[in-house]
């Protein structure tokens, strides 16, 4: 701390410049705090610095006998914490975490003890530095914030063990999803719509759910002990009933629980296969040399489609290329909602086959494909389909929406199917669904990096900086955090990096992403663990890459 006033004493006065003296480390009596980097001038990114306080004075060094989804959750919570405390300041700056509880490397947990990591904004008078301010900040406001974040008697304890058995709880749950052959689980009572379109948190006096008994399953959470709720079978379940009436919500609240929420979300015992892509159309998207042949051949002008190519794909190529990416990179089960969806790629009825032949139609729609979907690859659809009967023929199971209520009309569907015979003929239905996997081109990635001066940054969910490019996310629906974004970036740069690495990129990434993927990031800067299926997704959708 001496050292710290007498480097400040030095530079009063000075030019905001001087700051860059500042960068190093300074003992504080109960922690310590470095200064990682220092900004050029009062507008350019914040100072990103470190604080680090020793177990012995946290006394919360009984978290590290907890089970890693705990400490997870427990950094989360700190994280959240700080975030909230930060507010208070605007010279300091972390990430705000949203509803859903992330390995963050914004608070890490090592042998010795806690870590915090986050930015200030150094202050001046214009561009002068004036020393008793910068000092009054880091000497005696930053040093409250840090011990409240980091100290047990500080902390709201009791919030804190509610988070992280929250978390335990719905890894728990989602771990019996398999043995229960299940894609999702729907507590009852759970709240799933939300306040707004541009608002993740939950919607006051919702109508909470509750599953139909034939779908009923009880599971058990190791805290909340046992739990009843609807279980969503493996298999092609179809979610059917009028508009407005909650369709679209459950899908939603099912995509977004392949991450664990937090206690009050309305979705903490909503657990969803962790491999679970929602798909959908977007035009106007790059596709890089992807086997689209099983839902789309004999394009016009003889385009190949066992290697599409396209830096602006239609909706039905768009969604067939996201279909297909998804398997590449992992998925288990697919999410699909009629909303969003291409139609053509969805369906073709009978009149439509009676009327255009079959090889003037480059497209086979999914209707065609979803059972060898299950049947080859085990791989799980849950589709919202208010608006075509064609998918009932396919169905394991039919969910219908009704005033917010979920009914099962399994067997009233297939009642339907008996009584309303389909007269549209199955297309095709001989050939193997499953993409040739692709190989990357690393040194085009290098390349990309270099030329952007390695330039990696994110301001929000929506768009990705990589090198010169702005890779656009926007479609992209299960990406829960921005700092997801931020380590998908550095992630590229270590497999860009890497000596001895795997060619196929989504096995690179998977091996990448086990417990130790946050020292692959820098040391400073608040990352969260993203999933594969995002790393790839995100990846597929930069206009440079280069698949081989
Ligand atoms: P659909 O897809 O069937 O057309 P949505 O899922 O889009 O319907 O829901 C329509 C509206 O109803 C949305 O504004 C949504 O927030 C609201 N909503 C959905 N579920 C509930 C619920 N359980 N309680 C209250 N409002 C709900
Ligand atoms: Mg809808």
């Amino acid at each position: 701390m001496q050292l710290l006033e007498a480097k400040l004493h030095k530079i009063d006065r000075h030019n905001y410049r001087s700051y860059t003296s500042m960068r190093g480390e300074y003992h504080f009596v109960d922690f310590d705090f470095y200064i990682d980097t220092v900004q050029s001038d009062p507008f350019a990114p914040a100072s990103r610095v470190r604080a680090r306080r020793a177990w012995s004075l946290t006394d919360l060094e009984w978290l590290r006998e907890k089970s890693s989804v705990y400490q997870c959750a427990a950094r989360d919570f700190i994280a959240r914490f700080f975030a909230d405390l930060s507010q208070q300041d605007n010279a300091v700056l972390i990430d705000m975490p949203g509803q859903v509880i992330l390995d963050r490397t914004a608070v890490v947990f090592d042998d010795e003890g806690i870590e915090l990591r986050f930015r200030i904004n150094l202050p001046a008078d214009g561009r002068t530095i004036i020393a008793k301010r910068t000092m009054n900040l880091l000497t005696f406001h930053l040093p409250k914030m840090i011990r409240r974040a980091t100290i047990a008697r500080e902390l709201p304890m009791e919030e804190l063990k509610a988070h992280c058995e929250a978390a335990e709880d719905q890894v728990a749950l989602r771990a019996q999803l398999k043995e229960h052959k299940l894609l999702a689980f729907v507590a009852d009572g759970s709240i799933l719509p939300r306040l707004a379109g541009n608002s993740d948190l939950p919607l006051p006096n919702a109508v909470p759910f509750t599953s139909p008994d034939n779908l009923a399953v009880e599971l058990e959470a190791p805290h909340k002990g046992k739990i009843r709720g609807m279980g969503i079978p493996e298999g092609i379940t179809l979610i059917v009933g009028g508009g407005f009436h909650g369709k679209s919500t459950l899908l939603s609240a099912i995509e977004r629980s392949v991450y664990d929420h937090i206690p009050g979300d309305g979705r903490e015992y909503v657990v969803t296969n962790y491999n679970a892509a929602k798909i959908r159309a977007e035009d106007g998207r790059c596709v890089h040399n992807v086997d689209l042949s099983p839902y789309i051949s004999n394009l016009p002008m003889g385009k190949d489609t066992t290697a599409f190519t396209s830096q602006n794909a239609s909706g039905s190529t768009s969604q067939a290329s996201w279909l297909q990416e998804s398997i590449e990179a992992g998925a288990e089960a697919l999410l699909i909602d009629e909303d969003t969806s291409a139609s053509n790629f969805m369906i073709r009825d009978e009149r439509m086959q009676a009327l255009i032949c079959k090889d003037d139609e480059p497209i086979t729609p999914l209707v065609d494909r979803i059972a060898l979907l299950r049947d080859q690859h085990d791989i799980s659809v849950m589709l919202v389909m208010g608006g075509s009967g064609d998918y009932l023929d396919v169905a394991d199971t039919v969910i219908q929406m009704h005033n917010y209520e979920a009914v099962d009309v399994t067997d009233k569907a297939r009642e339907v199917v008996a009584s309303h015979p389909t007269r549209r003929k199955a297309e095709g239905t001989e050939v193997i669904v499953r993409p040739r996997t692709r190989q990357i081109n690393r040194s085009a990635l290098q390349a990309l990096l270099e030329e952007g001066k390695f330039r990696i940054q994110v301001k929000d969910k929506t768009s990705l900086r990589f090198g010169r490019e702005y890779v656009d996310l926007q479609a992209l629906e299960q990406v829960a955090h921005p700092s997801q974004l931020l380590a998908i970036g550095y992630l590229w740069f270590q497999l860009a990096q890497l000596k001895g690495w795997e060619k196929v990129p989504a096995r690179a990434f998977a091996n990448m992403l086990h417990d130790n993927w946050a020292d692959m990031m820098p040391k400073y800067g608040e990352m969260s663990k993203p999933r594969v299926i995002e790393v790839m997704a995100v990846l597929n959708r930069m206009r440079k890459a280069e698949f081989k």
